[in-house]
Formats: structure tokens, C-alpha cells, sequence
């Protein structure tokens, strides 16, 4: 058990328990709790936010509180809370990810995907995310820029928000935005080619990534230095949505009514 007082802080990631990203940001939260590192045992990027059900699951201690594990991110965090570690976490931590998680590839990520997990089981959830830049990733900036955001909401939880993205540019933050989800532009093309035995194969997500939105995006402001905070929620309802269809119930009332007399006539 750690000192009393103390937060404890469940780290995760999706590109897998060896990455830098992951070492450097365990490394740093040390500064703020007691860290255990629940992580895959390979790169498990883009995996979205599936779970192992149909095969065991395997741990395998790799030093004191660090522990590999041969499934996805969700799994580590589910595992981590439910059965590995002795106190439940104060919050959980995913990343540093080498890449940005922006917009609508929210949903795609394994590190975005591990903070929703937590937050589906109750916990304060930060994923942090590093963009791509022209310069070599610099992990440790990256996770000394998560620092803070992570104290804060340990110390300050805003009511209903437990799940925050993170994206930290490259090079020196000019400061941190809060923003929204931008919108993906698909430009993307399908590459197709002949592989050495002549069979055709397909290579998906090969194009540039483009983006639209307003300033309050996440992409903007990551695009003009910032490190981009966006609070997540997990409800997927389209409330507008829901709204309009509430139309459609009388609609479907004579469907309902004609069913109910073929029935009473068979
Ligand atoms: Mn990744």
C-alpha cells in the first residue's frame, strides 16, 4: 500500500506496456501519486474500444505495480480496476500516445478507448495524446504538460465530467485551450496492390489527415500551439434527434394496429 493520502493513479496505454510515451508518463505522475502500470504487452493502437471475452487473459508482472497484459487497453483497465490492483484508483491515465487522438478518431483510439473505460467504471479518466510534429516526439514535455490537468482534476472534479482528451503539440505549449471535437475531413483513399504473390490486398487510412471546424476545436488549437483539453461524455444520444423522432410514434401506430388484427384473424 502506498502513503496514506496519497492518490493512486491506474496507467494505461494502446501503443503497448514498452512504449516511451507510457515509461515517461508513469515516470511523471509519480510526482502526484502512487502508479501502477496496467498496460498491453504489444501495440494495440486503433483497437478501438473492444474487450477480450472469448480467451482467457494473462498478466504478467514486469516489477512492482507494472503488469503486462495479452489484450486491449479496455481490458487493462477493467482488469486494473476490478481485479489487479489493491485500492480502487483515484483516476486513470492513458498515454502519452505517439499521435494525436482528434475529432471524430476519438472513437477509433485504444488510449481515448482505455479513458472511457475507466470512466465507464466510475473513475476520473485523462487520455493524453502527443501530435505528430515535424521535430522527433518529445514524450517527456508531453507528459510534464498532462502533470497539471491530472492534478486538477484530482484536486477540482467538475460534476458529471469524468473523462478528459488530451492532445499536447509538438514542441513548446503556448498554453492550454478548452475546446470541442472538430469534425474529420475524409479524403482518405483506399491504396490497392499486388502483394509478391500477385494477390491483390487494400491498405485503408492512407491519406493526409484534413480537418474542419471552428477555433474552439480541438485541431485548432493544437494546430496553433496549445495543449487541447476536451471534456467527453459517453452518452451518444442525439438529443435533437430524439426530439424529431418523437414524431414518428403515431406514425407507426396503424403499423401496430394492423398486426394486432391479422394476429386476432390467424
Ligand atoms: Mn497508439
Amino acid at each position: 500500500m502506498g502513503v496514506p493520502g496519497r492518490p493512486t493513479i491506474l496507467v494505461s496505454n494502446d501503443d503497448g506496456v514498452h512504449a516511451t510515451g507510457l515509461g515517461v508518463l508513469a515516470a511523471a505522475l509519480e510526482t502526484v501519486g502512487d502508479v501502477y502500470v496496467v498496460a498491453p504487452d504489444r501495440e494495440r493502437s486503433a483497437v478501438g474500444h473492444a474487450l477480450t471475452l472469448h480467451r482467457p487473459l494473462r498478466v504478467e508482472p514486469l516489477g512492482e505495480r507494472r503488469f503486462a497484459i495479452n489484450g486491449t487497453p479496455s481490458d487493462c483497465v477493467n482488469l486494473g480496476i476490478l481485479g489487479l490492483l489493491t485500492a480502487r484508483p483515484d483516476i486513470v491515465v492513458a498515454g502519452v500516445n505517439a499521435g494525436s487522438n482528434l475529432g471524430d478518431d476519438v472513437t477509433y483510439s485504444g488510449t481515448v478507448s482505455a479513458a472511457m473505460e475507466g470512466s465507464l467504471l466510475g473513475v476520473p479518466s485523462v487520455a493524453v495524446s502527443l501530435v505528430e510534429g515535424k521535430e522527433p516526439a518529445d514524450f517527456r514535455a508531453a507528459a510534464e504538460a498532462a502533470v497539471p490537468i491530472v492534478h486538477r482534476m484530482l484536486r477540482d472534479r467538475v460534476l458529471g465530467i469524468t473523462l478528459l482528451n488530451v492532445n499536447v503539440p509538438p514542441g513548446r505549449p503556448r498554453g492550454v485551450k478548452m475546446t470541442r471535437l472538430g469534425r474529420r475531413v475524409y479524403s482518405d483513399k483506399v491504396v490497392a496492390e499486388r502483394d509478391p504473390r500477385g494477390k491483390l490486398y487494400y491498405w485503408i487510412g492512407a491519406g493526409p489527415p484534413a480537418w474542419e471546424g471552428g477555433e474552439d476545436t480541438d485541431f485548432a488549437a493544437v494546430h496553433a500551439g496549445y495543449v487541447s483539453v476536451t471534456p467527453l461524455h459517453l452518452d451518444l444520444t442525439s438529443y435533437d434527434g430524439l426530439r424529431a423522432l418523437k414524431a414518428w410514434e403515431s406514425e407507426f401506430e396503424p403499423m401496430v394496429t394492423a398486426v394486432r388484427r391479422q394476429r386476432r384473424r390467424g
